[in-house]
């Protein structure tokens, strides 16, 4: 009989795990009250940002922040407001902070980012995805000659954990950014990034590929789990209790209370961004970051997104002036009032305070493995992310060092 395997969650790293398990020969079932995709994994900036190695939880990004506190446009806010709730979360973020964790959260990350874009050409081939990705790379623009020269260090930090960065003159970058009316300083070019013209998309087709494929999605909160001799035997939504051989819990960032019924503290934090997608934005063939600025025009099917922003303390509104500044900022960069929102939208990173995913079984019970935490790179690591939840669920070898990402890494209960 196959093995029946229940997935808390039906964002990006639940839809693909899903897809992974049920190819690999597992009876799966998916459980969300919402539709596939619709919260965090909704509105991304679509980068397969296969740069993202080195936590944002460092010394230097932390002698940022008062500078960025006292700028409206900055790409960092804090709520004062939500300060009280946020404090043990950055607390926790400081203290990640030391030269010595920043090293293994690089190893950690740089290994799971090393598989990343192999794992999405393989999983585009096999869920028929093609026409959602675009494989030209991406761009980072830098405006000024001082920021370009202070990122030479965290070039070479990057060619170190193997990411391919070539460095581009500004005269080459105004050449792929045409219209910038601030023209560039220079930027950098990473060959093996992607992104794709819908994020939502993406799971939607997953979904869809599973469920014509026999798989089943039930719009059910998982509410707990049945657990017995150190392994969880059947999970609870408030309409039944079903038996299943194992659990895998992609629930992002509402992860925390089932995460600590499987016996592992779990101190997950929500970041906020916003996206504008623009009416009439400039013509761009690939995505780019721009860096000061702090956030990612990226072409997408329903027009150029513009994507970023991390807001700390955040309560249950939206603080629409966030959105704003990223319109702000492109009609600044390319001297053009007339650009015009289509659409915006808000979602909450699922954020550890060290910038690693927990990925792995749980301190309680070891066929129930931990799949979330993905901060700003959930799209980018779901693929790969899939591989390895199907390698710990079927007990295979895991074919990376997954010891940065331990579950138990802030405690158990
Ligand atoms: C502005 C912005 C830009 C970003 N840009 C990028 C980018 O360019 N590249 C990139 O790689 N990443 C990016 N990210 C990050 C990425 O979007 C996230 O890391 C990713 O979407 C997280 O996916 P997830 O499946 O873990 O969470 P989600 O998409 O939030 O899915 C979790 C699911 O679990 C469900 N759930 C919760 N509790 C339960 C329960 N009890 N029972 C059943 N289901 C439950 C929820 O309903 C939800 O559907 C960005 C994020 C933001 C906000």
């Amino acid at each position: 009989m196959k093995q029946k395997i229940a997935i808390v969650g039906a964002g990006i790293i639940g839809m693909s795990a899903a897809r992974v398990l049920q190819r690999a020969g597992a009876d799966v079932i998916v459980y969300d009250p919402e539709e596939p995709g619709a919260i965090c994994s909704f509105g991304n900036a679509g980068n397969i940002a296969i740069d993202h190695v080195r936590p944002l939880s460092r010394l230097d990004v932390l002698a940022t922040v008062p500078r960025m506190l006292m700028d409206p446009l900055a790409p960092l806010c804090l709520k004062p407001a939500g300060l009280p709730a946020a404090w043990p979360w950055l607390w926790r973020a400081a203290v990640a902070s030391r030269p010595s964790q920043v090293q293994r959260g690089t190893a950690g990350l740089a290994a799971l980012l090393g598989a990343a874009r192999a794992a999405w050409d393989d999983e585009i081939k096999l869920s028929g995805l093609e026409d959602l990705f675009r494989t030209e790379g991406a761009l980072v623009v830098y405006e000024q000659p001082a920021s370009l020269t202070a990122t030479a260090a965290d070039a070479q930090i990057l060619r170190d954990h193997g990411v391919r960065v070539d460095m581009l003159s500004a005269d080459r970058i105004n050449q792929l950014v045409p219209g910038l009316a601030r023209p560039a300083a220079g930027g950098r070019f990473y060959p093996d990034a992607a992104h794709t013209i819908d994020p939502r998309g993406i799971v939607t087709r997953l979904a869809e590929r599973f469920v014509a494929e026999g798989g089943t999605i039930r719009r059910e909160r998982v509410t707990g789990f049945l657990q017995a001799d150190g392994r969880v035997a059947g999970i609870q939504t408030p309409v039944r209790a079903e038996t299943v051989g194992a659990v895998v819990l992609a629930s992002g960032l509402a992860s925390r209370p089932l995460a600590e019924q499987l016996g592992a503290r779990t101190p997950i934090g929500g970041e906020r961004g916003y996206h504008v997608v623009l009416q009439n934005g400039p013509a761009l063939d690939l995505s780019v970051t721009f860096a000061e600025r702090g956030f990612i025009a990226t072409p997408m099917r329903m027009g150029v997104r513009l994507a970023g922003t991390v807001e700390l303390g955040a309560g249950t509104d939206p603080d629409w002036r966030r959105a704003e500044a990223l319109l702000h900022h492109m009609r600044t960069l390319y001297g053009r009032d007339d650009l015009a929102e289509a659409s915006r939208w808000t979602g909450d990173r699922p954020t550890l305070p060290d910038y690693l995913p927990m990925l792995g079984a749980s301190p309680k019970a070891r066929n129930a493995i931990f799949a979330f935490g993905h901060q700003h790179i959930g799209l980018t690591l779901a693929a790969v992310t899939g591989r390895l939840v199907r390698d710990l669920v079927l007990e295979r070898p895991v074919a990376l060092d997954l010891s940065a990402c331990r579950t138990d890494r802030f405690g158990r209960l």
